[in-house]
């Protein structure tokens, strides 16, 4: 027999452009699931602006709903999903922007996985230290500082932070380190509890030659 389900989210279609994937949908079981851990959740909202980010944000709490947020969905306790709960994946918001490369400026959109990153910048020669696997998104990795092959000459993904958008119940924010300074310290590092971060300014570093290479020590007794 055909299950049917409830659809909480028909008041929020107004404001939010993405897709709602609901149970039934063909596409539920893998959008409530990450690399770790199966959910159950009412929904999985994918937002495609700021916007939709904020629309979804002041719905869930309105609702009460628990809410969790996804980047690449990586985090090893699982918590890019949830049972019950309402799911918001950034994977839609993946835009990478070189704005300006003679400076290494670029803005990328939360759902980016580093994979992506890396192939756009090195168009432009471009890198930034991030991580040693393509598909850990660019949201969870910087929130939580971000250690990459590069660390030693650039530092972690954080240290090549210059702002973020930051939707949180009430407001969209830009810190930067002159503007809303304490939020900007918070986010370099504090991982998802201070808002949804939408996307996050770089200043890349020139990159041309990678060498790579192993080394191997005799087994000694
Ligand atoms: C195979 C593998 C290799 C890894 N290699 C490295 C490595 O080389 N270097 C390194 O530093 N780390 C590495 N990690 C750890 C990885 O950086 C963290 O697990 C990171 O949190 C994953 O990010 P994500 O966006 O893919 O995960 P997600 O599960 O989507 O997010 C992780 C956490 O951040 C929150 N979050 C995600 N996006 C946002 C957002 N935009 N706004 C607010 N909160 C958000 C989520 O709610 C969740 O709590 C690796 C992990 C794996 C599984």
């Amino acid at each position: 027999m055909e299950k049917t389900f409830i659809n909480h989210f028909e008041g929020l279609t107004r404001n939010f452009a993405g897709d709602v994937i609901l149970p039934g949908d063909s596409r539920y079981e893998k959008a409530s699931a990450t690399l770790f851990a199966r959910g159950s959740p009412l929904a999985v909202l994918m937002p495609e602006t700021a916007g939709d980010v904020a629309a979804a944000v002041k719905y869930v709490k309105e609702k009460g709903f628990p809410l969790a947020v996804r980047s690449g969905g990586h985090n090893a306790a699982g918590f890019g999903t949830n049972t019950g709960g309402v799911v918001i994946d950034l994977s839609a918001m993946n835009r990478i922007d070189v704005s300006d490369a003679a400076r290494g400026k670029v803005r990328i959109g939360s759902g980016a996985r580093w994979g992506d990153v890396a192939k756009v910048l090195g168009k432009h020669g471009l890198a930034i230290s991030s991580g040693d696997t393509v598909s850990v998104g660019v949201g969870g990795l910087t929130l939580g500082g971000g250690i990459g092959w590069m660390v030693r000459k650039y530092g972690l993904a954080i240290d090549s932070l210059a702002g973020a958008e930051v939707v949180t119940v009430n407001e969209k924010l830009n810190p930067t380190a002159s503007e809303n300074p304490e939020l900007f310290w918070a986010i370099r590092g504090g991982g998802g509890n201070f808002g949804i971060v939408t996307s996050f300014d770089f200043l890349a570093h020139p990159v041309s030659d990678v060498y790579a290479g192993k080394l191997f020590s005799p087994v000694t007794k």
